[in-house]
């Protein structure tokens, strides 16, 4: 059977590990207020996060920063909206 989500939506299998595009990681982020990269391993969707969606990230991954998002890292998770992957499975990788 299908899972759903909250809107209604069918969701994706989560069906990674995926990994992520070395080129989409150390290309400039695009969309006005996005500090980071952000990588689903469980569809592979890749999107960029701005700065609450990053400390929400952050605290499922059990780190803060005091001064921001550094730069050289990008968030990875084992789920996303997207599809029925663990949201709240979250790493902070470096590029
Ligand atoms: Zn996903």
């Amino acid at each position: 059977m299908e899972k759903e989500n909250l809107f209604g939506r069918v969701l994706t299998q989560a069906t990674g590990p995926h990994a992520p595009d070395r080129v989409w990681l150390e290309s400039p982020l695009e969309r006005e207020g996005s500090i980071a990269h952000c990588f689903c391993r469980g569809c592979s969707l890749s999107s960029e996060v701005d700065k609450e969606h990053a400390s929400e990230l952050a605290a499922l991954a059990g780190v803060s920063f005091q001064d921001g998002v550094p730069k050289g890292i990008y968030f990875e998770t084992a789920g996303c909206p997207y599809c029925d992957g663990d949201q709240s499975r979250v790493e902070v990788k470096n590029l």
